[in-house]
C-alpha cells in the first residue's frame, strides 16, 4: 500500500502526536497543553488580524514579532527567527547545521522528534544514555566527538534541567559544532541559555509559545542565537516556503509577549500546582521526581505503567505513555487546572487500592 512513495518516506516511521480525542470529553493531561486560555489581549490581537488584509502575504521577516521577542529576550532582532511551531524550528535548524558524516548527539530519552529529523533527513545520531535517575551525563557531551548537540531544557518526558554551569561545560567542549537548547518548557522553572548567546556564536536556543503562552493552536515558535546562524534558518525557509507564520499568528504571537502580567500569573499556578501535585502523587505511592516543567514523569513500584494508563483512561483521564526501553512504566501526567489535579488524584487513589 505503499505505491508511489518515495524511498525516504516509505521507510520512515514518523513522530506520533498525542491523542487528541474528538468523540467523547477527556480530561487532557496527555500533551503539555497549558490548562489555562491565551490572554485576553492575545485572542483579541487574533480576531484584529482577522481583516481583508488576509488577502495579502503575511511579512515573510516577522519582523513585529521578531521585534517582540527580541525585547523580551534582550536581544536585537537579527538574533531572532520565527517558524510555524517549535517542531518546525527544529527541523530548520536539523538542516541547517547538520551533515551526515558527523553524528548529533542527543540523549537516549528525549523529544523522540529529534531522531525522526535525523531519519527523515538523512543524518546520523549518537545516543548518549541518561543516567539511571535520568540526570544527563553532562561529560559525555563534552568528551564525545559530535557533529552538534541537542538538548531539551528541562528535558521531555523526565522535567529534568540542566544548570547553566552544566551547559556552560557543554558548549565550552563544542565550541565547533551547533548546540541547539530546545527550551519548550524554560518557563516553568529553568535557567534559559537565551543570555549565554553574545558569548556562544554556536549556540541557538528554541522557545515555543505552545506551551507557557496557551497557544499550541497557533502554531508560533522561534530560535534564538547568532546572527549567522539565523541567516542558515532563513536559507532553509526560504528554501522551503518563506511564510511559514501567517497573519493572525504573528499578530496574537507578539500580543501575547507583550502580557507579561497574564504570562506571569499563569505559569505561576501551573507551578504551584505541579508542587502539590508531585507531593498527593508520591503519597499515593507513586515515585516521582521534581520537574521543572508542565508535567511530571512517574511511576508506581507495583502497577505497570500500560495498566494504570488504560485504567486512567476509562475514567476520562488521558495521559502519556511509551513503549520505550526504560520508561515502558512511567507515565508523563500534563499538569493541568487545580479541579483536573484533584479528579487525576481521586481516580489514581482508586486505581492504586485495587
Ligand atoms: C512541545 C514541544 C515542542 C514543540 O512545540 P511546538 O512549538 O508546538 O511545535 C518542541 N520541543 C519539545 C521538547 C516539546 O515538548
Amino acid at each position: 500500500m505503499k505505491e508511489f512513495w518515495s524511498k525516504r518516506v516509505r521507510d520512515m516511521i514518523p513522530y506520533v502526536p498525542g491523542e487528541q480525542p474528538k468523540d467523547r470529553k477527556f480530561i487532557k493531561l496527555n500533551t503539555n497543553e497549558n490548562p489555562y486560555p491565551p490572554s485576553p489581549k492575545v485572542l483579541a490581537a487574533a480576531k484584529a488580524a482577522a481583516d481583508e488584509a488576509l488577502r495579502r502575504y503575511p511579512d515573510p521577516e516577522c519582523l513585529a514579532l521578531r521585534q517582540a521577542i527580541a525585547a523580551h529576550a534582550e536581544l536585537d532582532p537579527s538574533q531572532v527567527f520565527c517558524g510555524n511551531g517549535s517542531d518546525e524550528i527544529l527541523s530548520f535548524a536539523f538542516q541547517a547545521f547538520f551533515d551526515k558524516e558527523n553524528p548529533i548527539t542527543f540523549p537516549d530519552i528525549t523529544y523522540s522528534f529529534y531522531e525522526v529529523y535525523v531519519k527523515f533527513l538523512d543524518l546520523t545520531s549518537n545516543l548518549i544514555p541518561l543516567n539511571e535517575d535520568f540526570s544527563l551525563p553532562v561529560e559525555r557531551f563534552v568528551r564525545e566527538p559530535s557533529g552538534g548537540v541537542v538538548i531539551a531544557n528541562p528535558n521531555a518526558p523526565t522535567g529534568q534541567a540542566i544548570s547553566l554551569d552544566e551547559l556552560r561545560r557543554i558548549l565550552n567542549g563544542n565550541r565547533e559544532q551547533v548546540v541547539i537548547v530546545d527550551e519548550a518548557y524554560i518557563d516553568f522553572g529553568g535557567d534559559s541559555a537565551v543570555g549565554l548567546i553574545d558569548e556562544y556564536p554556536n549556540l541557538l536556543v528554541v522557545q515555543t509559545a505552545s506551551k507557557s503562552r496557551s497557544l499550541a493552536g497557533l502554531r508560533v515558535g522561534w530560535a534564538l542565537g547568532n546572527a549567522n546562524l539565523i541567516a542558515a534558518m532563513c536559507c532553509v525557509r526560504d528554501s522551503i516556503n518563506s511564510y511559514t507564520v501567517d497573519r493572525i499568528a504573528q499578530a496574537a504571537a507578539a500580543a501575547a509577549l507583550e502580557d507579561a502580567a497574564y504570562f506571569d500569573q499563569t505559569r505561576r499556578a501551573i507551578m504551584h500546582t505541579r508542587e502539590s501535585a508531585l507531593t498527593r502523587l508520591q503519597e499515593l505511592g507513586f515515585q516521582a521526581a521534581p520537574s521543572k516543567a508542565n508535567f511530571l514523569f512517574v511511576r508506581h513500584p507495583k502497577l505497570a505503567g500500560k495498566l494504570v494508563f488504560q485504567a486512567l483512561r476509562e475514567r476520562g483521564i488521558l495521559v502519556r505513555r511509551w513503549d520505550q526501553l526504560r520508561i515502558e512504566d512511567y507515565l508523563r501526567i500534563s499538569v493541568g487546572t487545580e479541579e483536573e489535579m484533584d479528579a487525576l488524584c481521586a481516580a489514581l487513589r482508586e486505581i492504586v487500592s485495587g
